[in-house]
């Protein structure tokens, strides 16, 4: 399996924000959003934290199997008391067979629960791995002709710990909102949904705060949670 990073930091976005984490971040993805901050070109080697939390590294060469990189959760487990491993990418479900072995290993010897980071695109592999998933946090992608994969999706991701995070730029049509918000909604209005401010990067821009306000003022009419958080690693320098 190429895994681009493994490191132990704070989760710094949605319902978790601030909890200590272990990421695991697999490569490649099947889509290609804009505002996307994974670097996928650069596979050969994998960067692992040299201890828990230290930000420096060492490099692996790739592939790497499950049990390396199950011994190398386990070690930083005994380092730092960490809340969750997270399987982050890219999109993890398109490595569900890893996933479900270096998790089932994990879960056997480490007090931590497992948390996936994911596109919401892909239910099929989610379905393999429902058995060794405790969190789920699901990006919700609007405007890219989606909604359908994303509904079936969440009929599966619902009987776990989830969340939906949208991220809203100055792009952000109210019309993909409002779509967004109903296909929440006829799942389940008790669904947590997170409205993400994009961190702008090349050509995207921030959205103005009365927007994002307005878009939250909107959703709270169909759901029951709905709170605003930012990226929140970014703004102390951390991954
Ligand atoms: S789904 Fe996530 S990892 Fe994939 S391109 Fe979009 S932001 Fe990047």
């Amino acid at each position: 399996m190429n895994v681009l990073e493994i490191f132990s930091s704070v989760q710094g976005e949605g319902k978790y924000v601030g909890c200590r984490q272990i990421f695991i971040r697999l490569s490649d993805c099947n889509l290609r959003c804009a505002y996307c901050d994974t670097n996928f070109s650069r596979a050969d080697f994998c960067n692992v934290e040299t201890f828990a939390g230290s930000m420096k590294f060492t490099q692996i060469k790739n592939p790497l199997d499950a049990a390396q990189v199950t011994d190398i959760v386990k070690n930083f487990c005994r380092q730092v008391p960490t809340h969750s491993v997270s399987f982050t990418g890219g999109e993890p479900l398109l490595s569900w067979e890893f996933i479900l072995e270096v998790a089932t290993a994990i879960k056997k010897s480490c007090n931590v629960k497992i948390f996936l980071e994911t596109n919401g695109t892909l239910t099929d592999e989610l379905k393999k791995v429902l058995g060794v998933v405790d969190i789920i946090s699901m990006d919700i992608k609007l405007g890219e002709g989606l909604l359908d994969r994303h509904k079936e999706f969440l009929k599966s991701a619902r009987e776990k710990d989830l969340y939906v995070k949208a991220v809203i730029s100055a792009d952000t049509s109210t019309e993909e909102f409002l779509q967004a918000v109903e296909l929440i909604a006829e799942i389940s209005s008790e669904i947590l949904f997170i409205l993400q401010p994009v961190t702008p990067v090349g050509n995207v821009q921030a959205a103005p705060p009365e927007k994002i306000l307005n878009f939250q003022a909107m959703a709270l009419k169909r759901l029951r949670n709905v709170r605003v958080i930012p990226q929140t690693h970014k703004l102390i320098k951390i991954f």
